[in-house]
């Protein structure tokens, strides 16, 4: 046992440099040990994500610490790159890489927001490219261009595979981005659109890491390069199980729902999120979340006790055996003097009529906002 161990230590995969190791899949140099023993039988020991990619032109997202992440990003100011800058349009906060502002130097920054297919036909894309513009510059970044797309469902990467080329002027490219936003979605996506390229590679040319870096070799001797996706914990993904994350996590094109509420009146989003209608006319709102995530009506006043009544049963997800590990819902007071969305990040949001004062829910550590109307 000892000695397999002391074996696997000194093995490193020839595609990547990663450390070869058998425990977590999610880790670089995960290699299950039949291919080990396969791969020290035919001298070519790969690793799985490197495997994949050179069989089936196909990655696996790995994890890193954030100190590896932070020593790949803090390169980049060093080279002269076009920064593709990969965001959930459904979580925006939850997309953010602090200090990217910095580590992207004087490198162009091209914003994507992936997810595209999740929003209804009537929400003018235009509005939301300069929301997620303006939010970008809230944490310190211009962009020099916006793009959404919807890499799982293929739309616009054709465009964006153009607006990068004129973009780049003759530089490499660099895709950013934190986990569940879509990045390596996306990059399979390019490498299916690129096909033709012969070989993959895959190097680590950062001193001092073992990364995993996947570098796409494009027309002019350039290279996209895919960097590991850094965990960002204030994720609804860090809050549920994979299970229950399937049913808050918007998976089709959201079909809206609109309620005519009253003043005093609360809406349950299972029991992951919750609304309050604390004052204004009686008013219509209409909630954009996963069209199976149930929702429920009640009144403001019993809204406590209905939630610790009912949460992990009537009001789920979270489901019951969760609700020890689930954070507690924190409340935040919106006035609004426009129509404005009230968005609860990763889930969706209610577009709600001017003139009215809200409160939202969302669990500790996730983050609640207001924007203008998108519709
Ligand atoms: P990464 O961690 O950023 O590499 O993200 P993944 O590519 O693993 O995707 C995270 C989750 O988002 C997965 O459940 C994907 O199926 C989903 N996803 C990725 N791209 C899209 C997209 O364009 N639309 C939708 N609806 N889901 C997507």
């Amino acid at each position: 046992m000892t000695e397999e161990k002391n074996n696997l230590e000194d093995l490193r995969c020839i595609g990547c440099g990663a450390k070869i190791q058998t425990s977590d899949p999610k880790q670089p140099g995960y290699t299950p040990q039949s291919a080990i023993d396969k791969g020290l039988e035919n001298d070519e020991l790969y690793c799985q994500r490197c495997f994949r990619l050179r069989h089936y032109n196909e990655i696996a997202p790995v994890s890193l610490s954030d100190d590896d992440f932070l020593r790949l990003l803090s390169q980049i100011r060093n080279d002269d790159a076009l920064i593709v800058y990969v965001v959930d349009i459904f979580d925006f906060n939850g997309s953010i890489i602090p200090g990217l502002h910095r580590f992207v130097g004087s490198n162009p920054v091209l914003l994507v927001g992936n997810k595209e297919d999740l929003l209804p036909r009537s929400l003018r894309r235009s509005k939301l490219r300069d929301w997620l513009r303006q939010q970008a510059n809230l944490s310190g970044l211009r962009p020099i261009n916006t793009v959404l797309v919807s890499a799982k469902k293929n739309h616009q990467i054709d465009n964006l595979l153009e607006v990068i080329d004129k973009e780049r002027q003759g530089r490499d490219v660099y895709v950013v981005g934190v986990t569940n936003v879509g990045k390596s979605t996306l990059i399979n996506q390019i490498i299916k659109q690129r096909t033709g390229i012969k070989e993959l590679i895959t190097t680590s040319r950062f001193p001092g890491t073992t990364l995993d870096k996947i570098e796409i070799p494009l027309d002019d001797g350039h290279q996209l390069i895919d960097t590991p996706g850094i965990i960002h914990q204030h994720q609804m993904a860090h809050v549920l199980s994979a299970k229950d994350l399937k049913y808050v996590s918007p998976q089709k094109e959201i079909k809206p729902r609109t309620y005519q509420l009253e003043p005093e009146q609360t809406l349950f989003m299972g029991g992951v999120a919750r609304f309050d209608y604390v004052s204004g006319p009686r008013a219509g709102m209409v909630a954009y979340f996963d069209n199976n995530l149930p929702l429920h009506r009640t009144k403001l006043k019993n809204a406590d006790e209905f939630y610790k009544k009912h949460n992990g049963e009537l009001l789920n997800p979270p489901t019951k055996d969760e609700l020890a590990t689930f954070p507690p819902l924190e409340r935040q007071e919106f006035h609004l003097t426009e129509k404005s969305d009230v968005v609860f990040e990763g889930l969706g949001w209610i577009t709600v009529p001017a003139g009215t004062t809200v409160a939202a829910w969302v669990p500790k550590g996730i983050s609640s906002l207001v924007r203008r109307s998108m519709i």
